[in-house]
């Protein structure tokens, strides 16, 4: 059965029967660079840049793309011509950021665990800001700026302590999660980053979670760091801007959360009655910018049914599409050409190739195919590719840019040399 409308997709259609992304036809596609192949539409990521940018008309802000998300370099220069900054946490991203001809002064670096050698590369590079986790990594910090003789630009994460309402693996601001400062040491450490000659602070910032479907943790999560910066700017340490993080939900099954511009209105006025309107903010949106400008083609390969349960075995797997092994995630997943009206429809759980129990894409989904039929997975413009693995030894997929009626390959298929290459017979 297919869902209709197709969750989240605006660019996604049945034209006749057949499934395109853009003016693109995806059976077409498949044929031409084989499966498992994701295909993005440009046209969405710009929708969906376009809603925070609206939201943020007039505004002084930085939109950072948390390119965790999708690291493609093709995905990445889409976003860096369109004025974007990244946000970062590896010193790799920060190399594909330049290679996709980024700005790293928009460049801003989060993540818990940045070792010196990714902080040096960092400072030599000119980035904008270091988003430091701990009251470790601010001494660290200081002292590798200091033997280079540079200055780090600060934000101290802060945490919350809210609870976003999402899978508890994508809960990040937490008292109990590993990231961030407690809300109750944030001024101390703040007097502290300070104090230190080789630390500028310039920032406070926060992220309290990914696929947030409801508005009020960020309603709450936003009074609980004003809070700060006004306890923060009494004891004497000016900020220059507001990092709100990122963590807006996208539609997988029907989910409803807020428009970026619907929630940033409500926010705006929020800051805007607390007499920070003017301040200049940094927002890090990930999965709400590429999540469903993506969709990932498989082939069937064979039907196996069962006493229980019948299975759909296809060609991609969960080092394609790890989001239902980790978190028994849910995709939508249609067919790339519709059935026949009289086709018969069963019940099946869509299962890969890989020799574990967890690798499935979708289960009890009512479908109606056969071994050399295609499917779409959809919504996996976002954390499918950018997580992908090769277990089992299997290449990673190749990767399509879809613009208008024009179709660019953004990455090859992975050869097995690809995967070995760097290994070494001892012997
Ligand atoms: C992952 C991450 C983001 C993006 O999260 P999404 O849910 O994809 O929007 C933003 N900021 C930080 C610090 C992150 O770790």
């Amino acid at each position: 059965m297919i869902p209709s409308p197709l969750p989240g997709a605006p660019q996604l259609a049945y034209r006749g029967d057949a499934l395109h992304l853009e003016d693109v036809s995806l059976s077409d596609l498949a044929t031409v660079h084989g499966t498992p192949l994701y295909v993005y539409s440009k046209a969405s990521m710009l929708a969906a840049l376009g809603a925070y940018q609206r939201g943020f008309a007039r505004r002084d802000v930085q939109i950072c793309y948390a390119m965790k998300a999708n690291s493609t370099l093709g995905v990445l220069q889409v976003f860096a011509r369109a004025g974007c900054g990244f946000d970062i946490v590896s010193a790799g991203e920060l190399r594909r950021v330049l290679a996709a001809g980024g700005d790293a002064s928009k460049v801003i670096f989060s993540g818990v665990g940045k070792t010196r050698a990714e902080m040096r590369e960092a400072l030599a590079a000119g980035i904008g800001c270091f988003n430091v986790e701990s009251e470790a990594e601010i001494d660290v910090l200081d002292e590798v700026a200091r033997a280079v003789g540079g200055t780090a630009p600060v934000s101290i994460r802060v945490n919350p302590n809210v609870d976003p309402k999402t899978h508890p693996y994508i809960s990040t601001g937490l008292k109990d999660n590993k990231f961030g400062i407690a809300h109750e040491r944030a001024v101390a450490v703040y007097r502290h980053a300070a104090s230190l000659p080789g630390l500028k602070v310039v920032g406070i910032d926060c992220h309290i979670g990914s696929q947030i479907t409801d508005e009020t943790p960020y309603l709450d999560a936003m009074d609980r760091v004003l809070d700060l910066v006004a306890a923060i700017e009494a004891a004497g340490i000016p900020l220059h801007h507001i990092d709100f993080g990122g963590g807006l939900g996208i539609d997988y099954r029907g989910d409803k959360p807020p428009s970026a511009d619907a929630l940033w209105k409500r926010l705006l006025a929020k800051l805007d009655a607390r007499g920070y309107g003017g301040r200049k903010l940094l927002v890090e949106p990930g999965r709400s910018l590429v999540g469903n400008a993506g969709v990932c083609l498989t082939e069937v390969l064979y039907d196996k049914p069962g006493e229980h349960k019948n299975f759909c075995i296809v060609d991609a797997a969960m080092n394609d599409l790890p989001r239902p092994a980790m978190y028994e995630a849910y995709h939508a997943i249609v067919p790339l050409v519709l059935p026949a009206a009289d086709a018969p429809i069963v019940t099946v759980d869509v299962v890969g190739p890989v020799c574990e129990s967890g690798d499935w894409l979708g289960r009890d989904r009512q479908l109606a195919v056969r071994p050399g039929d295609r499917l779409a997975v959809l919504s996996a413009g976002a954390y499918c590719m950018s997580m992908a693995s090769n277990y089992n030894s299997r290449g990673r997929g190749a990767e399509v840019l879809v613009d208008g009626a024009a179709s660019h390959l953004i990455r090859a298929r992975e050869s097995a040399e690809d995967q070995m290459r760097g290994e070494k017979l001892p012997g």
